[in-house]
């Protein structure tokens, strides 16, 4: 009880010292989060969006089906223009719709696996021995910069083993590469084909903290002109291929990928495996690089542990006979994807827009809850609450769901070029648009943002998120990275627009639901996600409502641009 009324008095004297910033309307905030902790939808969205349009990836059927449930549903509660906006996303949409696979010798077994995105079909049932073969790699690559450690997070693809932290290679030279085919390529026709050796994972006897400490997470705001790394801040994800540049001459984990492809293809392997290197069970599938069935065999990820058995059973010498079926579709429609947006119209200021989203988008093997259902769930509820209490905002807001993220922001970076140009080139909307929010990172909840802009823009937020700190909202920093990565944030940033990407709590995002075959709608934390609707929804009014649009760089101030990559 002590405890709490220190924390209490705290938060009072903190929001005390933050009213002279810029004035909080209290009491709706306190409405706003009764009415979602009395009355949310939060859990019968996810549940939509995740175990009935699910997966949604970019280009399909089910992204588009959970396009017009959102215009359904934005309408049905009131908001008005919904509608979707194509975009070129220049590629067939691609999902898997069934797949099987067994060890038929010397044992029988299922297989756990997941199937390549934008790989093509067996054709029928796949029946064939197991072979393994290892790529030469070169020598070993220099230690990755500090940079490249941090965006580290790329793994397994192109079939280049190595778990998390698995040393990196150099990359061989074609001459080495030739040699190699030249005494490979017998061995892998009629064969299901596992390409490396297994990775070793060992048990972690120090995971990672589900919630960051409360003192940890205001020290890190408490600077409030820097430090604070959330997702769209200071660039971050994605990480690609191998660490440091090596010797010029050697071939690309790329390039290297694409001889193996080929190989298999010519002397006609049946399937190849690659090795998840996850532990647990954890298989994360993304993309076959190219997006183009016609460039690879048919690819699955096998969980590490099917992956390794098979390996030690063909060290024993056995022959190990396996079997494949796999059904995937291609969506040539799909090349045109599709942003959905929804508003609730503004009254004196209505031409000038408050906008906050997420990605829809989601990879293929699980039902995308946590990457991003449930940021789009967030966003959708925030808007929910607004319109259903009947709150009034001076500025439009609009809630944008994107597609495209996970190949690259490209939903988002289509939107902001189309509608807002770039500080250096704007269209008419650049001067409307008064800012943006993001969340993107799983189920935790907030913890703080990032702004993109001078120090007076973060000072606009931090009153309202002082609200919330007994949820343990803490704090906004501004940044002054226009690079993209990460999330959609970043997209307008990238413009040089106000975006506003949340820091959560990890939870299991990075160990367990990021990306993998576990991304469900178990995994979401309903207590988290209630918290950040209302939060979301408190600062989107708190902007809304202001007299003055958030403060921007100065056309001196402005970062100099960054291609968006
Ligand atoms: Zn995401």
């Amino acid at each position: 009880m002590k405890k709490l009324s220190l924390a209490l008095a705290l938060a009072l004297a903190v929001t005390c010292v933050l009213l002279a910033q810029d004035k909080v309307d209290e009491a709706t905030s306190a409405k706003i989060r009764s009415e979602e902790l009395e009355h949310s939808q939060i859990m019968h969205t996810i549940h939509m969006l995740a175990d009935r349009y699910g997966p949604r990836v970019t280009g399909t059927p089910n992204h588009e089906a959970a396009v017009d449930w959102v215009i359904a549903e934005t309408t049905r509660w009131g908001m008005k223009n919904a509608h979707k906006e194509g975009w070129d996303f220049n590629r067939a949409g691609w999902l898997n719709e069934r797949a099987w696979g067994f060890i038929n010798a010397p044992v029988h077994e299922n297989l756990k696996f997941e199937v390549l995105g934008w790989t093509p079909s067996t054709n029928g049932t796949a029946t064939g021995s197991a072979v393994q073969i290892e790529a030469p790699h070169g020598p070993p690559a220099p230690p990755p910069s500090a940079d490249d450690a941090a965006a580290a997070g790329g793994r397994g693809r192109g079939g280049r083993g190595g778990g998390r932290g698995g040393p990196q290679f150099q990359g061989p030279t074609q001459a080495e590469m030739d040699t190699w085919i030249a005494a490979t390529k017998d061995k892998v026709r009629g064969k299901i084909v596992m390409v490396g050796k297994a990775a070793v994972i060992p048990v972690d006897f120090n995971e990672p903290a589900k919630r960051r400490p409360d003192d940890q997470v205001k020290a890190q705001y408490e600077n409030p002109n820097g430090g604070g790394r959330g997702r769209g801040g200071a660039g971050g994800g994605g990480g690609r291929g191998r660490g440091g540049q090596g010797d010029t001459g050697r071939l690309s984990a790329q390039q290297v990928a694409s001889q193996i492809d080929k190989m298999l293809i010519d002397n006609g392997a049946l399937v190849r495996m690659n090795d998840a290197a996850r532990a647990m069970g954890i298989i994360v599938a993304q993309q076959h690089a190219g997006y183009d069935v016609t460039n690879t065999i048919p690819v699955v990820i096998l969980r590490n542990d099917d992956y390794g058995r098979i390996e030690r059973l063909l060290a024993d010498g056995d022959e190990v006979k396996l079997e494949f079926t796999i059904v995937n579709h291609t969506y040539p429609e799909g090349k045109t994807s599709y942003d959905v947006v929804a508003e609730i119209p503004g009254s004196d200021k209505a031409d000038e827009i408050v906008m906050l989203g997420g990605h829809l988008d989601s990879w293929h093997s699980a039902t995308g809850a946590t990457d991003n259902g449930i940021g789009s769930s967030i966003m959708l509820e925030a808007a929910r609450l607004i319109q259903s209490m009947g709150l009034k905002p001076r500025r439009t807001v609009r809630v944008a769901l994107w597609s495209g993220e996970e190949e690259g922001l490209l939903g988002s970076l289509a939107y902001v070029k189309e509608h807002f140009g770039t500080a250096e080139n704007p269209k008419p909307e650049f001067a409307k648009l008064d800012c943006y929010f993001n969340v993107d990172t799983g189920t935790g909840r907030l913890r703080g943002a990032s702004i993109f802009g001078p120090p007076e823009a973060a000072a606009t937020l931090r009153g309202v998120f002082a609200l919330f700190s007994d949820w343990g909202l803490f704090g906004v920093s501004p940044t002054t990275s226009r690079m993209t990565g990460g999330t959609d944030s970043t997209s307008f940033n990238n413009a040089g627009l106000p975006g506003i990407g949340f820091q959560q709590d990890p939870i299991e995002y990075n160990s367990l639901t990021h990306h993998t075959n576990l991304d469900t709608y178990e995994r979401i934390i309903p207590e988290d996600v209630k918290q950040a609707s209302a939060e979301v929804a408190a600062a989107v009014w708190q902007v809304a409502n202001r007299d003055q649009m958030i403060p921007r760089f100065t056309k001196d101030a402005m970062p100099a641009p960054v291609v968006a990559r």
